[in-house]
């Protein structure tokens, strides 16, 4: 790894939403231009009002484009919410917050999916009128939608779920529709060498592009490097600690993360006090990436530490 990874280094960071945009805007400041690849999770696309959202794309593309919220995880800062506010007052669906400026990026990718075009295109097209100069690659540009099997009995869409029902506990996460990556996927992992794998949720944002054909291989043929997103027994964010014990059986820790990715990595960043003995090297550091000092601070030790195993 060392001899890789010099100035030359090509990255490629697997990420679903909030905490995969945190590592991603700490990597993208932390890389020289053209260094990274970013392959964003699509399990949790859906349909609503007519309109194509990929929340893990868009929260990616905003956080990149500095647009995002410092307090929530989703949509752009400032944004107005006329529009949700009419969707209310006369009764239709409103369960999914969409805001007035973050409506242009469903409509754009709607109507230019509707043509023909293929996700990879209108994401990199949605990028370019943001500013965002850094490649973002939906996993796949065909339907993979995530489905949750609760301990009730209900199979529902993973937006749902979440967000409508508040993550009831869960049995089964099920992965539908395609297993085919895009090519320009296998080719950014063809040409990695370092694979960094975010603290995103494991069975909701890897998992979904982990399972596709020739992700898991490509990715044990190269350095791999995760990020615990599970710190001090909790999840920084969202439902990922009562979803350990509900499908694994295992208490939240860092060290259940790493299980679940067991043979994948080379090398597992966790917070200060999680460290256990485990088959990898450990990087122990600040791994809360809230701020922007904090992220681009740790991208560089991640990167270090990488260029170490
Ligand atoms: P989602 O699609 O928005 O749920 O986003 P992700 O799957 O990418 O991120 C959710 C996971 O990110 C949660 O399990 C959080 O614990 C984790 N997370 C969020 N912020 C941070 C952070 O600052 N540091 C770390 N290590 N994990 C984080
Ligand atoms: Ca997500």
């Amino acid at each position: 790894m060392s001899e890789a990874i010099q100035s030359d280094l090509s990255v490629v960071a697997l990420a679903g939403g909030v905490g995969g945009a945190r590592l991603v805007d700490g990597l993208h400041r932390a890389l020289p231009q053209g260094a990274l690849t970013v392959v964003v999770n699509t399990g949790d696309d859906f349909q609503h009002w007519g309109l194509h959202i990929s929340p893990d794309l868009d929260t990616v593309m905003y956080t990149l484009a500095g647009l995002s919220p410092e307090d929530r995880g989703w949509g752009i800062e400032g944004d107005t919410f006329h529009v949700l506010a009419e969707a209310e007052r006369r009764g239709v669906d409103d369960w999914f917050q969409l805001g007035d400026r973050d409506l242009l990026t469903h409509l754009t990718r709607t109507g230019a999916l509707a043509r023909g075009d293929s996700l990879t295109r209108v994401t990199a097209e949605l990028c370019r009128t943001l500013g965002v100069d850094r490649p973002i690659l939906p996993m796949t540009d065909a339907p993979r939608p995530t489905r949750m099997v609760t301990q009730g009995g209900d199979d529902l869409v993973f937006q749902e779920w979440l967000v409508k029902l508040r993550a009831p506990a869960v049995r089964e996460v099920r992965h539908e529709g395609t297993h085919e990556a895009t090519s320009e996927v296998l080719k950014a992992l063809d040409a990695a060498d370092l694979v960094v794998i975010c603290p995103s949720n494991p069975y909701v944002s890897i998992n979904p592009i982990l399972t596709l054909d020739g992700i898991a291989d490509r990715i044990r043929s190269t350095t791999s490097v995760a990020v615990s997103p599970i710190v001090g027994g909790k999840a920084v964010k969202g439902p990922l600690a009562t979803m350990l014990p509900e499908i694994s059986g295992r208490e939240p820790s860092a060290e259940a993360v790493a299980m679940h990715y067991e043979g994948l990595l080379d090398g597992y960043a966790v917070h200060p006090g999680d460290s256990f003995e485990g088959s990898v090297p450990l990087l122990e550091t600040n791994i809360l990436i809230q701020s922007k000092e904090d992220r681009v601070l740790f991208a560089s030790e991640l990167l270090e530490f990488a260029r170490s195993l």
